[in-house]
């Protein structure tokens, strides 16, 4: 008979959980400055791996490959039960939305924490966020709600999670929907299951292009030929260039036109209100080439709903920023 699952495999990327403040000068500050070792106390079912020691801010290409490729073979093994992932709070959604893209299918706990305050504070956040973390990942709860963000004691969903406050400590909100779960006294209680919106029938095939391939997109998990598709892309393309353009008061082509003369590779258009464009926009957006995608999504913290403008494909509830990761799965996918 097989073994249970019982490790946990955390990956450490850096954020000020693993910060200092008085790594140099007075008034310095360093993320990512301290190893897991120096974070985590050893445990027989904790596996530590350092793969990056960056502030978030800085998120690149290659930490999210090693970040994908780890937790890839992390996942694989049976002996592994679920991986947490520390990481700094500024890019936190962004990174836990491309893996919930590529990893929400597992059906094993993926969950990325943070601090708002160094490791070196005198009352840091972070042990108490990564015990709620680890908590999380041993819930019989977790797996199947894809990519988990756990921080002051809130668990939140790939999809919804948005940093909303800049030094709070709890940093973090789900918009309207509000949070997954929390987590009290290393207890985990659940609220709601996560939002997927549905994939219209006929469009769940990895042969899918254009709109049908962006839906699908938008709904992880995906089809599994897709998923490794989009997987061995990301490891060996270059990134795809996708540009965020605001709508607002104002708004002025010349911005969309430059970006297109510069070789964008797909924009996307966060609205005003429900997902609104300027009309100075619109047809410039309605003559992009074929090979510049655009998407729509709205600006609004609290949008989570259908938008209104029918003109490009609608990112639904997503925030701009995971739109962008999206739309660039999407040109990777494609080849
Ligand atoms: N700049 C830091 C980072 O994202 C902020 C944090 O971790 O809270 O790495």
């Amino acid at each position: 008979m097989q073994e249970p699952a019982t490790k946990i495999v955390v990956l450490g990327t850096g954020g000020t959980i693993a910060g200092l403040q008085t790594a140099g000068p007075p008034g310095t500050y360093r993320a990512g400055a301290l190893p897991l070792a120096q974070l985590l106390p050893e445990g027989a079912d904790l596996e530590r791996v350092d793969v990056a020691h960056i502030d978030s801010k800085d998120m690149d290409l290659a930490v999210w490959r090693q970040l994908t490729v780890q937790v890839a073979q992390a996942l694989g093994r049976d002996e592994v039960a679920g991986v947490v992932i520390t990481h700094g709070s500024d890019t936190l959604e962004d990174t836990a939305w491309l893996l919930h893209s590529l990893f929400a299918s597992s059906g094993k706990p993926v969950v990325l924490t943070c601090a708002m305050r160094p490791a070196d504070h005198p009352a840091p956040d972070g042990p108490g966020n990564w015990r709620d973390a680890l908590a999380v990942a041993r819930d019989g709860g977790a797996g199947h709600r894809g990519v988990l963000v756990v921080c002051a004691g809130q668990v939140h969903g790939a999809r919804g999670v948005r940093k909303q406050h800049g030094w709070a400590v709890d940093a973090f909100g789900s918009g309207q929907a509000g949070a997954l779960g929390a987590v009290n006294n290393g207890q985990v209680h659940w609220f709601r299951e996560p939002i997927r919106p549905a994939v219209d029938s006929g469009l769940n095939e990895a042969s899918a292009v254009g709109e049908s391939l962006w839906r699908t997109l938008l709904s992880p998990p995906w089809p599994e030929q897709l998923r490794t598709q989009v997987h061995q892309a990301l490891l060996r393309r270059d990134w795809p260039w996708v540009a965020v353009v605001h709508s607002a008061a104002l708004a002025d082509a010349r911005s969309l036109r430059a970006l297109v003369d510069a070789g964008v590779q797909g924009l996307v258009v966060a609205g005003t209100g429900s997902g609104t464009v300027h009309r100075d926009w619109l047809p410039v957006l309605a003559s992009l080439p074929e090979s510049v995608p655009w998407v729509l999504c709205s600006a609004c913290e609290m949008a989570g709903m259908p938008l209104t403008e029918q003109a490009g494909w609608s990112a639904l509830d997503l925030t701009p920023r995971k739109a962008r990761i999206s739309l660039a799965l999407m040109q990777l996918a494609l080849g």
